[in-house]
């Protein structure tokens, strides 16, 4: 099968290697179309911990091509279109036993990460790929593989929208409107708020505004806090979201959320330098500081349904379309402001 293979930062060879064989209670699936992510690009540049040789790719739409021993022949037939939850969890530690799987710490020191006798990643950059049978997620036949591709990342924005309560009428602030920050701003629209969002990029900022922003700002030419307090009377925002990675913005994150209002940090912070709270202002306030990481087992569900059943509208979201013989250019476009989604697309 054909593979896009990182051998080492900004080293990429496509090359022919065995089609993995399904074990008890996985699957074998053949890739539609991947989807690149902000860590595949940190990936490529080095950014990341794992060990070579790589392959990436862990937003995905795929065919079941073959079953392994022991799967549910009920529940999941050669031929069905699927996403997989990426998130290899123990299931024995604290965290999978009260169902937060999706912050399981064994999943970033399994075989995904470091394989000592193989390639470590998610395999969404190859032809095939083998996953747990407990893992996947059908879909119909009649949604496009682009769109399909694009579960993952609403997963983990939806896992965000739903760590904070959204009520109608609230003013909902969204840092940054890379992909993450415009599913935010998608996803927040239809709780019924005015959404703000906060953009350097001019052509960025109109585009949000395009996907139904109410408001943006540029926190360039004045005090973001300042900003969004002029547009809320002096209050601040009731919901803030994070999608930026700087430590900074982060503090600002904070300090622009209302009284008895929620901030999620809902982007990884790169890099991670403490950053200075005033811890009085939250305890007086009553605001509430969250992070959310991944999708959960349920709001893969939840957007998987979104998805197909067009209640969020991802396709604006798709800006190019590579083969897998240019994943390179694809990287190096995804990595570009003018971008958004950039997918790789390995069979019809
Ligand atoms: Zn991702
Ligand atoms: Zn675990």
């Amino acid at each position: 099968m054909k593979a896009c293979i990182l051998e080492a930062p900004h080293t990429y060879n496509i090359k022919d290697i065995p089609v993995p064989e399904p074990k008890d209670g996985e699957v074998l699936l053949r890739v539609l179309t991947a989807s690149i992510c902000v860590n595949d690009v940190r990936d490529y540049n080095g950014d990341n911990n794992f060990s070579y040789p790589h392959i990436g790719g862990h937003e995905y739409s795929a065919v079941v091509e073959k079953l392994g021993p022991n799967v549910n022949e009920n529940l999941i037939h050669v031929g069905d279109h699927v996403i997989n939850d990426t998130t290899d969890e123990c299931g024995i530690c604290d965290d999978c036993k009260f169902g937060n799987e999706n912050i399981c710490d064994e999943f970033t020191k399994g075989p995904a990460y470091f394989n000592s006798n193989g390639y470590s990643g998610f395999f969404g950059f190859s032809e095939y790929v083998v996953v747990k049978a407990s893992h996947i997620y059908i879909y119909p036949k009649e949604t496009p593989s682009d769109i399909a591709a694009l579960t993952e990342p609403l997963a983990c924005v939806i896992n965000s929208i739903q760590r904070t309560p959204i009520k109608m009428g609230d003013d909902v602030v969204v840092l940054g409107s890379g992909a993450m920050g415009l599913l935010h701003v998608l996803c927040a629209k239809q709780q019924g708020a005015r959404v703000i969002v906060s953009e350097v990029n001019p052509e960025r900022a109109a585009f949000a505004r395009q996907l139904g922003a109410d408001v943006t700002i540029n926190p360039m030419e004045a005090d973001a806090v300042e900003q969004i307090k002029k547009l809320t009377h002096g209050r601040g925002a009731n919901v803030v979201f994070n999608t930026t990675a700087i430590p900074a913005v982060a503090a600002q994150a904070i300090e622009m959320t209302a009284k008895t209002g929620s901030c999620n940090m809902f982007s990884s912070i790169h890099p991670n330098d403490p950053i200075l709270v005033n811890a009085g202002r939250i305890h007086s306030n009553e605001i509430y500081v969250t992070g959310t990481q991944n999708g959960t087992r349920e709001t893969y569900r939840r957007a998987l349904n979104c998805i197909c059943k067009s209640i969020i509208d991802v396709r604006p979201l798709i800006s190019r379309v590579y083969k897998p013989e240019d994943i390179v250019e694809a990287l190096e476009y995804a990595a570009s402001p003018e971008s958004y989604k950039v997918l790789i697309e390995f069979s019809k």
